[in-house]
């Protein structure tokens, strides 16, 4: 007896961007048994213990994975406050809230790219051993930075080659899946400086060969054009923002870019939903240095466009936790992204799926396919033709359980 069985009016499997028509999903053990027309199914729907018919309207595709989230972060205005007021009991149970959020819309895989080592690695055993019902977790751990850096309340600090080093060691020991470095400042630490570089380049190349050495991934977060330089230099398997900052705004460097793409380095624009949260710009309720980030907005579009017309491949992460981004808005950045940029459905699907499975080096995941993870999710009507069918979520099915 097959555990499961998935039926619905199409399917998109996270690369073709051919649709399977009338479509069904077997699935046992976790992971996909089968899939294919319902016309062929096998020995009828009398061998499976389960059969979840979503109606010929519905799309069976992989669960999202979101690549950027910060799980214990509040999305108040003011996140670095919010953390140091809480006690870790506090930011826990709010973890287990955002993940829980974030699996209603659909997101069955989160990287999270920077929460204290203690409740990161507790919430990914708790899912892991089906303790917890929530996304499975791809955790850093503390991210690398430098004292008093971006992110330092929930980063290990480190300020030379001789300290990356240490610091990789330090979070490979206490069992970080990838590192995430700090390239830049950033907007959440007041204090910081998200035009400078924070690491020389000796010192990112140095972090990066540690990793390497490891056999663990690298993401590194920059804003400014020096931080993105530094990042592509030492060859980081992912750039977050990548937003080529100057004091004068977004400045696209094609010469990086082609570097980027000819190395494979992955770039997650974590395009920011929080915009739609106000209706003007001149909102008095929002803080200063988000108004600067929102007001690059239509920058970033066009940077991302031209990210993808050189070649370099992006994956979608939308930074959840910071100011004014919950975990529950996710299918919101993903049609931000098309209606942003013009990239189409399909694309940008990918770019949540199959591809983002690929930067992380899982190919277990982000793909319909035989004996890949049954991480399902059924959304009422086509989201190649109308991004914002991901709003209406019919199941979501993660390693092999229906969870909502
Ligand atoms: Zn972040």
């Amino acid at each position: 007896m097959t555990e499961l069985l998935l039926k619905a009016g199409r399917l998109f499997d996270g690369v073709s961007e051919r649709l399977l028509e009338n479509a069904y999903v077997a699935i046992d053990g976790g992971v996909i048994a089968s899939l294919g027309r319902q016309a062929e199914l096998e020995g009828g729907e009398g061998s499976f213990g389960r059969v979840l018919d979503l109606g010929p309207r519905a799309t069976l595709l992989p669960g999202l994975i979101n690549m950027h989230t910060h799980m214990s972060f509040s999305s108040g205005a003011a996140v670095l406050a919010d953390h140091q007021r809480e006690s870790v009991e506090t930011k826990l149970i709010r973890s287990v809230e955002n993940l829980k959020t974030a699996l209603r819309t659909g997101v069955t895989t989160v990287r999270d790219c920077g929460t204290v080592n203690e409740i990161a690695f507790a919430m990914r055993a708790a899912v892991d051993d089906g303790t917890l019902v929530a996304p499975r977790i791809i955790a850093s751990g503390a991210g690398v930075t430098t004292t008093g850096g971006h992110l330092w309340f929930c980063g290990v600090e480190a300020d030379s080659e001789v300290e990356v080093r240490r610091a990789v060691r330090a979070q490979a020991k206490a069992g970080a899946d990838f590192i995430k470095v700090f390239a830049t400042g950033g907007n959440t630490t007041p204090g910081t400086n998200p035009l400078a570089a924070q690491y020389t380049e000796a010192e990112m190349r140095a972090l990066t060969e540690e990793a390497r050495r490891l056999h663990l991934p690298t993401a590194s977060h920059a804003h400014g054009s020096p931080g993105v330089h530094h990042s592509i230099a030492a060859r980081v398997t992912t750039v977050e923002h990548c937003t080529f900052l100057t004091a004068d705004g977004v400045r696209y460097e094609p010469e990086q870019s082609r570097i980027m793409a000819g190395e494979g380095i992955y770039v997650c624009p974590t395009i920011f939903q929080g915009a739609s949260k106000f209706a003007h710009l001149d909102d008095p309720e929002i803080p200063p240095a988000q108004r600067d980030f929102l007001r690059l907005q239509q920058a970033r579009f066009e940077l991302v466009n031209r990210l993808v017309d050189a070649g370099v491949r992006i994956v979608s992460g939308s930074d959840a936790g910071v100011a004014y981004n919950e975990f529950g808005d996710y299918p919101g950045d993903l049609i931000l992204s098309v209606e942003g940029t013009g990239l189409s459905p399909a694309y940008i699907l990918k770019s949540a799926t199959g591809v983002a499975a690929e930067a992380l080096g899982r190919e277990d995941l982000g793909v319909l396919a035989p004996g890949k993870a049954a991480d399902v999710l059924a959304v009422q009507g086509n989201p190649l033709e109308d991004i914002r069918a991901l709003l209406d979520v019919r199941a979501v099915v993660a390693r092999g359980r229906v969870v909502h």
